[in-house]
């Protein structure tokens, strides 16, 4: 059968890890990558692969299957979502979680107007994060649910560091907290706030001559980003920066603890370790981005998220196939 035409809307870390993860479908292809920047700037891995200037992205109304949108969340999103879902099916990671309710009434507007599909927030967290949530508190009412971050690289903690004086380069780690883990896990069900549940750990290059302590105590006491937290300030050599904490690692735990029946103790726990957030997350954009052309075909129209999408949509192996081969 024909492939799924697939158009990738910005060229960040994201875009970059879409082309990978498309690459490795066998029913996926890649129609062009759409840019705000001038399209010969782009440095594509892939010279087979066309960049068109995202002012054309009309003419390419009946070439594409799904548009995966890989904005930022801050500022491209919430633009870019409702505009360009007029015109295609889509998919997106908008992760501002306290702003999807909104998000979703814009896009859902929009796709309605456009007769398409939008699939939004999809990723980890939100994603399949959410799902995990979801399922867990639906399957044991009587408990609690906690997620936990990390090990990450976390970008805005990395940046607070930097601006630190007499830092020249650094970065910033959020890693859950090995104590609070253990009390989740053991059922106690504690009340925790994220700083308790959370350590950070800073990697900083020190400028030439600067007062290492006097680094060490800006950050440590630095409000909001490291006061309320246990965090550890590690100096290194530019080398070793780059050697080491040159990827985007991430990930996290949720888990689910709580009782059945009289006293029986239950506990679901899922995690992920990744080595690259941005290519992780493209892969499950690309997963979604299946699932939405399916449903487009079926008739499905307006906003989605995770809740809503069935996991047989998402496998490129038919429903036979995968009673048979997973159920
Ligand atoms: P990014 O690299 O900053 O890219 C965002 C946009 O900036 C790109 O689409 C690109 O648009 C533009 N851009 C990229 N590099 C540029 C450069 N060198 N010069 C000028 N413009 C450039 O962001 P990202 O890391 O891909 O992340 C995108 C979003 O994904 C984040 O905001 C986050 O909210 C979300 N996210 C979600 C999850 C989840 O689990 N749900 C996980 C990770 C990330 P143009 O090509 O049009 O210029």
């Amino acid at each position: 059968s024909n492939p799924i035409k697939v158009g990738i809307l910005g060229y960040g870390n994201l875009g970059k890890g879409t082309v990978k993860a498309v690459k490795q479908t066998s029913d996926m292809e890649i129609v062009a990558v759409f840019t705000r920047r001038d399209p010969a700037s782009l440095e594509l891995e892939d010279p087979s692969i066309k960049a068109v200037h995202i002012d054309e992205v009309e003419s390419y109304k009946d070439k594409i299957d799904v548009m995966i949108l890989c904005g930022g969340s801050a500022t491209d999103l919430p633009g870019q979502g409702p505009k360009y879902t007029k015109l295609f099916n889509t998919i997106d990671s908008y992760d501002t979680h306290a702003k999807i309710p909104e998000y979703f009434e814009a896009v859902d507007e929009a796709a309605k107007q456009g007769g398409n599909i939008s699939i939004i927030a999809v990723g980890w967290d939100p994603g399949l994060f959410s799902i995990n949530r979801l399922v867990s508190e639906a399957i044991i009412p009587n408990g609690e649910t906690y997620t936990f971050w990390g090990k990450g690289l976390s970008q805005g903690h990395s940046d607070a560091v930097r601006r630190v004086e007499g830092v020249k380069a650094g970065v910033q780690y959020t890693i859950p907290s090995d104590e609070a883990m253990e009390r989740v896990r053991s059922g106690e069900n504690p009340t925790l706030e994220t700083a308790e549940k959370h350590r950070r750990v800073c990697y900083i290059v020190p400028e030439e001559g600067a007062d290492t302590n006097e680094i060490e105590n800006t950050i440590k006491t630095m409000p909001n980003y490291f006061a309320d937290y246990q965090t550890e300030v590690h100096f290194i050599t530019e080398e070793e920066l780059k050697k080491e904490h040159s990827k985007a690692p991430h990930g996290g735990f949720v888990i689910r603890s709580g009782k059945t029946g009289e006293d029986n103790k239950q506990l679901i726990e899922f995690s992920l370790k990744l080595e690259s957030n941005p290519e992780f997350t493209s892969s499950v954009l690309v997963a979604y981005a299946r699932a939405a052309h399916r449903l487009s075909k079926e008739g499905a129209v307006g906003a989605k998220t995770v809740f809503d999408i069935a996991p047989g949509y998402l496998s490129p192996r038919s429903a036979s196939d995968l009673r048979r081969d997973l159920l």
